[in-house]
C-alpha cells in the first residue's frame, strides 16, 4: 500500500507524541518509553492500523508498536486514532508507532525484546528477484529470530497463496516450528475464535478470497 502524497502527513508524523522518532536509542528500552513493563508485541507493515489499534484496546496489559514505511500510510493511522479518541475518549496508552524499514529492525529492538509478530497481508513481490524483500523470506526470519524472545510467536495472514506457500518452505529452511497453518481461516471456528480483521483481510473476503494462516515459532 502507497498512497499517494499527502500533504501534512511527513509533518504530522514527525510531530505525533505517538510516532517514535529515534528509535535506535530506545533499543532494550521500549519499557521505559510506555511506562509499563508488560510483553511487547509488534505488527511489520501495519497499514492504516485497524487491527493493531483494536488489539490494543482489547489487550492494555501488552504493548504494541505498529511499524510502517510510508508516512502518508501511518498518517492515516493517526487520524484514525485521533478520532477514535475524539468521539470515544479512548486514549491507546499501550499502542506507538515507527515510521521505518522492516529491514532495519534489529536496530530498533534488543535482541529477545519482542514477544509476538504480526505479519498481515504483506506485499507479496512476485518477481523472483525481489524475493529477498517478502516480509517472510528467510533474511527476514533471521531478524525476526534475532528480536523474538525465546518460545516467541510470528502470525502471518495473507490470500495471497503463492506467498503463503513461499513462507512455508522459508519457515521449513529456516528451522522455525509450524504451530498452525490454514488455507481457510475464515472456515475454521477454533481459529477464528478472537481474530482481529485487518483492512485487507475484510476487502479479500469479501471477494471471497480464502484467508491463509500460519502461526510459528522461532528456532530454540
Ligand atoms: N497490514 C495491513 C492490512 O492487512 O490491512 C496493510 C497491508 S498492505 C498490503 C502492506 C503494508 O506494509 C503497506 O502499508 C506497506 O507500506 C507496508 N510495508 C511493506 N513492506 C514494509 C517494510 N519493509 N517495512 C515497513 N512497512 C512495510
Amino acid at each position: 500500500m502507497r498512497l499517494r502524497n499527502i500533504p501534512g502527513a511527513d509533518e504530522a508524523v514527525s510531530n505525533s507524541p505517538w510516532v517514535i522518532q529515534d528509535a535506535e536509542t530506545k533499543k532494550g528500552k521500549w519499557s521505559e518509553v510506555f511506562g509499563k513493563n508488560q510483553p511487547l508485541y509488534i505488527e511489520v507493515g501495519m497499514g492504516k492500523g485497524q487491527f493493531i489499534t483494536e488489539l490494543s484496546r482489547r489487550n492494555p496489559e501488552i504493548n504494541y508498536i505498529g511499524i510502517e514505511r510510508y508516512t502518508s500510510v501511518l498518517y492515516r493511522a493517526l487520524q484514525k486514532r485521533e478520532l477514535l479518541t475524539e468521539e470515544c475518549g479512548e486514549e491507546f496508552p499501550n499502542l506507538r508507532y515507527l515510521c521505518v524499514d522492516a529491514k532495519d529492525l534489529p536496530n530498533f529492538f534488543g535482541k529477545g525484546e519482542v514477544d509476538r509478530i504480526y505479519l498481515n497481508f504483506s506485499d507479496p513481490w512476485p518477481k523472483e528477484r525481489h524475493a529477498r524483500r517478502r516480509l517472510t523470506s528467510r533474511e527476514f526470519l533471521a531478524r525476526y529470530e534475532e528480536i523474538l524472545a525465546n518460545g516467541g510467536l510470528v502470525e502471518f495472514k495473507t490470500d495471497n497463496r503463492s506467498l503463503f506457500d513461499f513462507s512455508l518452505e522459508e519457515v521449513k529452511e529456516s528451522g522455525w516450528e509450524l504451530l498452525v497453518c490454514t488455507y481457510d481461516l475464515h472456515h475454521d471456528k477454533e481459529l477464528m475464535e478472537g481474530n482481529v480483521m485487518t483492512e485487507y483481510e475484510r476487502k479479500f473476503s469479501n471477494l471471497r478470497n480464502p484467508i491463509h494462516k500460519l502461526v510459528i515459532r522461532k528456532p530454540n
